[in-house]
This record gives C-alpha cells, structure tokens and sequence, in this order.
C-alpha cells in the first residue's frame, strides 16, 4: 500500500502560509533585539522572561533526542497530549465530513477533541478482554476515515494493545494511526518510536504529565515522520511551550536516575497492592495492568466510590464506561498512601 501524506491532509492546511514570528524570521548573530515590541528593561522575575521563547524548543528537544533515541527534527511538543490532539484533528479532518476511530473503553479526550472539531467518532470497542477488534476497525473504515486512535497501555483498562495486532493496522489501514503511549514507562511492551521509518502513517504520542512527574508543566511529546512534524510546526500557536516549562523540563530531564527509580517503585508498589486487593471479599476482578493504575471490578463501584470519598480517598469511577461497569480505576500512591488505601477497604462493609 502506498501511503501518501498529502491525500489526508486538509486542504486549507496544505496552503497554509504559517505565521512568521519574529524570533523565526532572523536566525544570524545578533546582541540587540528590537524587533519583538518586548519589555528590554527585563522582567520582574529575571530569568531571561521578558523575551519570547524559541517557537520550536531546539534545546529540549535535542536532550529529548538523547534520551529517547529519535533525532530531534522527528519530535513534535506540544501544550500537554491534548494540543497534540486537537492538532491532528485540525491538521487532518474536514469537519462534518472527515471520520476518525477511537476504540472504548479509552481515554475521553480523543472524543473531547472530535466534538469540539466537529469531527464524527465512529466507535469499534475493545473485546472482552479489552484487546483490539482489528476486523471491526478494518470494517468501520471508509474514505473519509483519518485517524485512528490507539492507546497502549490502554487507560482506563491498563493493558498493553497486542504488538502484532498493532502491526496489521499500521500495515493496513489507509489513514494515520495514533499510538498514545503515556504510560509506556511503566510497561514490559516496547515503545514504537522507534518504528517510524518502517511506518509513514504512525505518530507517537507520550508525555512528561506521568513518569516524569510534570503534569503542571504540561508537555505532551509527539514522534513522528518529518514530513508530518513539519505541519505540526506549521499549524501551532507559535509560542505553544512557554519558556518556564521550557527550563524545568530541561532540568528535570537530567534526573533520569531518580525517575527510573521512581518507576521501579511504582511498579512493585503496584504488585503489593493489586495482590492485596484480589484478597478483599467485595472485589470479583483486578486486571492485569502495565500503567500505574489499577482497574479492579467490585460489586458496587458507584456505592465503593462515595464510601473511599467520605475517607477522603480519591479513585476514579468508571462504572458508565462501555465493558467497565462496576469498575474503579485506582492511581498507584505512595506505600503510605496505599496502606491507607487499604485499611480503609478492609473496614467496608460491601
Ligand atoms: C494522562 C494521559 C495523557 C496525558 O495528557 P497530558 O495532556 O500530556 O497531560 C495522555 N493520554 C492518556 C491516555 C493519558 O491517560
């Protein structure tokens, strides 16, 4: 099958003349900046703030390259996964016209960001156990299907997408497959970044919001060919990374140590805990999981969730999700904050 970009690419993207910002136009050797109507007095808070940042975050990106063993010109950041999101939409789907699929139980925000395009969803649910209908997809796929979106991990079910059913799809399916890896760093399964070559229609998706401990900053990481990355750049907020997120992540990006630590905790935190809570009478399920989550059906969750609530515990309820009902999806805490957890389940009277 032949894969040619630009016959899924709208057709007011791919004339698109993008906005030229003045850090973008002029890239020689200068010492004084007039030409971005900025405060040169500096700002309040030093730190070089009161200058715009670099639109395309080149130093974070090369230390992502270094880490992630993609060269930089094949990363896209965005404001958190969700600009990643909603960029693919804009880049890729006539509105009212263009389809794309999402296969649920999944994350709500691809169905978010269809709506708010007003891009039509066509749903093809995982099976029983929460695998991927490849047939199903395949079938639900017509001419005007765009995307299709893959979560591996999958939240909120926690479980890898089997690799080889992955394969068929990016070797069938006419449109972009996006693979949503923001657990991928608590998973056994291997990433697809490095796959990129080998698939013209793949975009990655992770994040620095879960491992890396940033969620406030908000960086959503994409890879991808760059010929789609180019139109990426082309169809952002020209200052979409502010330059604070910039800096922290460029220094938290150093930690690898602590962070691969942090991970190796949390996957064993998550062993003890969902070996503890098979032994609670009023749990019928716990599911296997490679996220920092686990889900874990009991016979009441609506009634389970308010009880951990008035204790001051927080669990995600997932009871009205398609193939979830009954289902709470629990965030591996800290050992302390599991024991409470814990104590606190016992003490139910389900
Ligand atoms: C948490 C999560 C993200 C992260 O989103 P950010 O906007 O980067 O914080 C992305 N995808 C899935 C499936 C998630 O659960």
């Amino acid at each position: 099958m032949q894969f040619e970009l630009h016959k899924l690419i709208r057709d007011n993207i791919k004339v698109l003349k993008p906005y030229s910002s003045a850090r973008h136009e002029f890239t020689g050797k200068a010492s004084v900046f007039l030409d971005a109507n900025e405060n040169a007095y500096g700002s309040p808070v030093a730190e070089n703030y009161n200058r715009y940042p670099d639109p395309l975050q080149w130093q974070l990106k090369f230390q992502l390259a270094r880490i992630k063993g993609v060269p930089a010109e094949n990363i896209f950041i965005g404001n958190g996964s969700d600009e990643v999101i909603d960029l693919a939409y804009r880049i890729f789907c006539e509105p009212r016209k263009d389809n794309v699929i999402i296969c649920p139980p999944t994350y709500g925000m691809y169905q978010v960001s269809a709506n708010i395009n007003d891009v039509a969803i066509k749903k093809v649910n995982l099976t029983r156990d929460f695998e991927l209908d490849v047939e199903g997809i395949m079938n639900a796929t017509d001419n005007h299907t765009k995307l299709l979106f893959i979560c591996s991990p999958n939240n909120p079910t926690g479980n890898n997408m089997n690799r080889t059913d992955v394969e068929v799809l990016l070797n069938n399916f006419p449109g972009i497959i996006i693979i949503d890896e923001a657990y991928i760093n608590f998973s056994k399964q291997k990433t697809f970044i490095q796959e990129l070559t080998e698939y013209p229609n793949l975009i990655v998706m992770q994040t620095l919001s879960k491992a890396w401990g940033l969620a406030a900053l908000r960086l959503g990481l994409c890879f991808a060919s760059m010929d789609i990355i180019d139109i990426f750049n082309k169809v952002k907020p020209p200052y979409n990374i502010n330059e604070a997120s910039q800096q922290i992540a460029l220094d938290a990006l150093q930690e690898t140590v602590m962070v691969n630590k942090w991970i190796r905790e949390v996957v064993h935190q998550k062993e003890e805990l969902a070996a503890a809570l098979v032994r609670l009478p009023f749990v019928k399920k716990v599911y296997p999981t490679d996220a920092n989550f686990i889900l874990v059906k009991v016979n009441d969750a609506d009634t389970l969730y308010q009880y951990l609530a008035d204790n001051e515990i927080v669990v995600r309820n997932r009871n009205k999700e398609v193939l979830c009902e009954n289902c709470l999806r629990i965030t591996v805490g800290t050992p302390e904050e599991n024991k409470n957890l814990l104590s606190t389940l016992k003490k139910y009277q389900g």
